[in-house]
């Protein structure tokens, strides 16, 4: 199996690469984000907890996380391989996640970090939020503490996996082709 973390600052693009790098590598895509977004939409118990951490720009507390992103897995038991986007985003959820897959006699094949500064993702999140109608990419403030809480809770899991042999980053800025290149480069010599 393949298992990639997909890593990097919210606006860093990750979603926009692990629908070109699913197709390529047929890996079954899970975005934690997208996953919540789904049941706050259908106002499910789940949902309704999330969204208001979500409003703030906090993360959703890890065992109600975990727990969703397990269900997920579990739900994919042929899988190839799974791409995880926005998730691990805390060191408990990273030996979660690890504790997960290697009950299923498998493990992390690498996490890949996209390299992008603050002023870039504030530009790119404010122009998402035009056409996105994320309550969480319209407000600069609400912005800003997502990457302040990136930063503090977040950024040590790329070092967690680093510690492991597994961490690798690449340049954020440029096209959407030329970063699937960097990524597929990566991937290829894992
Ligand atoms: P972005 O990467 O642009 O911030 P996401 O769609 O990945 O957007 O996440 C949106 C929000 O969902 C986050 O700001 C956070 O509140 C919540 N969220 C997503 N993934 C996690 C996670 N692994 N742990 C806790 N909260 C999460």
């Amino acid at each position: 199996m393949i298992n990639l973390v997909l890593f990097g600052p919210p606006g860093s693009g990750k979603g926009t690469q692990a629908h070109k790098l699913v197709k390529k590598y047929h890996l079954i895509h899970i975005s934690t984000g997208d996953l919540f977004r789904h049941e706050i939409g259908s106002q499910t118990p789940l949902g309704i907890q999330a969204k208001a951490f979500i409003a703030k720009g906090e993360l959703v507390p890890d065992e109600v996380t975990i727990g969703m992103l397990r269900n997920k897995v579990e739900a994919h038991p042929g899988a190839k391989g799974f791409i995880f986007d926005g998730f691990p985003r805390t060191i408990p959820q990273a030996e979660a996640l690890d504790r997960l897959l290697a009950e299923k006699e498998t493990a992390v094949s690498g996490l890949i970090a996209l390299q992008v500064d603050d002023e870039e993702i504030v530009k790119r999140i404010k122009l998402r939020g035009e056409t996105s109608g994320r309550a969480d990419d319209s407000n600069e403030s609400i912005i800003r503490n997502r990457i302040d809480v990136y930063k503090s809770e977040t950024a040590p899991v790329f070092d967690y996996y680093v510690q492991q042999g597994k961490g690798h980053s690449v340049d954020g800025i440029g096209s959407v082709a030329q970063i699937f290149e960097r990524l597929s480069a990566v991937i290829d010599r894992l």
